[in-house]
């Protein structure tokens, strides 16, 4: 049997074993894929990985360390140079195209794992492989149709550029969409010809695994994609600032952000972040109202709110804010919550530390004044998990955590304004700068405040518009570069222009 067939056979153990409940000690996995092979840690040590609806360690996986972000940097380096190298851009396509069909034949497999990892519902996981899987075809149509240009220079001259493979990236992922963003970053890497090292989020290591196994399964030649598991100040620090990573990709929390473009920058290598948002959803009074009711259950309360682009700030013109409120609470209500391979509309938050920053948000915000119209706490008859309950909340005092930082949880505070200066205001008052959305039947006033708001995107009547073809990213604290669509695969080619004086006569003629 071949590594990855086995590792592929060991993940549907771990996900078998996790759905039925089965307690005790976690089956171990070597979770490091260097080469086409499975490894564990070169020190032995391992971590564990939690299902969150209940609180049962789902599987003891490799804990890698500089040693073997090392290895994995030389294989995909060595990569570069052999058979991938001379991998004709259509053929890449084609590769992609097979591990696409590889997702969706292990549909099942990937969703049970990542609701293991991660909780979520079992029907959102499944969605997310879909999403993966035409994430990468995107990606595979577009391999062999990013074409240079030829520069006029004149009779004498004939310049062209070429695009090359930037090279051997890094990839870093957070935990709130494993495979989603693992698909979202390698697919334009391999695409554009690049190799990469993928460092997928400590708790939820199981389906960048399965997605590297499959990619070997597909075709890919060993060393091209490569995946260490372990932890983000170990493994991550260690793979951004390794000499032989020619560039980074990174989503995750503004706080690592910085650390991670800091440790890039050192070593003059591009970087691409995806940082955290506290996106505002603008409602004015001439609006849909069931629409903008729509577009704010499902962005605040999605993946349970633990999405970068979520709806965390409500921003209500007042003569609205009560009515809209009122309804807000009532749809929300509706919404189920519990372990997710019981599919409820919400699964708990990844982890105690997730748990409890959320719960600190609330407490402090409640402290301070502020009326939970709905939620708040734990669901009742809860006793494992870390769940939390779709939240509202109104009179958030401004300087709360709640109102400022970004949650990441299923809680939304809504904010009163008069007028579209002042909506503007509050939008642009943080340091963040993701997604915003309007919602009014003005379209005048609609592209207007898209033009002005701080945000790499602005949606309007509706929020989560767009898939694979459209580029996301932020501004300011948002972080800089853009993943998806065109933009995400330039972000892995690297421009070379190549000048040929010609000469005007024959030589010795
Ligand atoms: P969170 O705080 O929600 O866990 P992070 O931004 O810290 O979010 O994590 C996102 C990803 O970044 C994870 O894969 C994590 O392991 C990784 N990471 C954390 N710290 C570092 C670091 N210093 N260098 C590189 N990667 C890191």
């Amino acid at each position: 049997m071949s590594a990855a067939a086995e590792t592929l056979s060991v993940l549907k153990d771990i996900a078998e074993r996790g759905k039925a409940g089965a307690s005790g000690r976690a089956p171990e996995i070597a979770s490091i894929f260097i080469d086409s092979e499975a490894r564990h840690a070169l020190s032995g040590a391992t971590l564990v990985s939690t299902n969150p609806s209940r609180e049962i360690p789902a599987a003891n996986f490799s804990r890698g360390g500089r040693e073997d972000v090392h290895a994995a940097a030389v294989s995909a380096r060595r990569a570069l140079g052999g058979e991938w190298g001379g991998t004709a851009p259509q053929r890449r396509g084609e590769l992609l195209y097979a591990l696409a069909d590889k997702l969706e034949e292990s549909s099942e497999l990937l969703a049970t794992l990542e609701t293991l990892d991660v909780g979520k519902p079992l029907s959102q996981s499944r969605g997310d492989v879909a999403g993966a899987a035409a994430t990468l075809r995107y990606n595979a149509g577009a391999a062999d149709k990013m074409e240079g240009s030829s520069v006029p220079l004149g009779a004498e001259y004939l310049d062209f550029t070429e695009h090359e493979p930037l090279g051997a990236t890094a990839h870093i992922t957070p935990w709130n969409f494993p495979l989603g963003m693992a698909a979202r970053s390698l697919g334009p890497a391999l695409a554009a010809g690049c190799t990469a090292v993928l460092k997928p989020a400590e708790q939820s290591p199981l389906t960048s695994l399965a997605f590297a196994a499959l990619a070997s399964e597909a075709g890919f030649p060993p060393g091209v994609l490569n995946v260490v598991t372990g932890l983000g100040d170990e493994a991550g620090a260690a793979l951004v600032g390794h000499p032989m990573i020619d560039g980074v990709t990174f989503t995750g929390s503004v706080a690592t952000g910085r650390i991670v473009g800091a440790s890039a920058g050192r070593n003059l290598k591009p970087v691409v972040l995806e940082l955290g948002g506290k996106n505002p959803l603008i409602v004015f009074a001439d609006a849909d109202m069931d629409r903008a009711l729509d577009a704010a259950v499902e962005g605040a309360f999605d993946n349970s709110g633990q999405v970068c682009s979520s709806v965390s700030r409500l921003l209500l013109e007042n003569g609205v804010k009560d009515e809209f409120l009122r309804k807000l609470v009532e749809r929300s209500r509706e919404l189920t919550v519990g372990d997710g391979f019981e599919d409820p509309d919400l699964g708990p938050l990844v982890s105690p530390e997730q748990l409890e920053k959320v719960d600190g948000h609330i407490a402090q915000a409640l402290e301070s004044g502020a009326r939970a119209l709905l939620g708040g706490g734990r669901p009742a008859g809860v006793s494992k998990g870390y769940f939390i309950e779709p939240t509202v909340f109104d009179n958030v005092d401004v300087n709360c955590r709640l109102a400022r930082e970004e949650t990441f949880g299923p809680v939304v505070s809504a904010f009163g304004f008069s007028g579209e200066a002042e909506a503007l205001a509050i939008a642009n008052s943080l340091p963040y700068g993701l997604a915003a959305g309007i919602h009014t039947s003005d379209i005048d006033r609609a592209l207007r405040l898209a033009r002005r708001i701080e945000a790499g995107t602005v949606w309007i009547n509706g929020w989560f518009i767009g898939g694979v073809q459209a580029p996301t990213g932020g501004v300011k604290d948002s972080g800089y570069g853009r993943e998806r669509g065109i933009a995400g695969i330039r972000n892995y080619i690297r421009i070379k222009n190549i000048g040929v004086h010609i000469a005007d006569h024959c030589a010795g003629g």
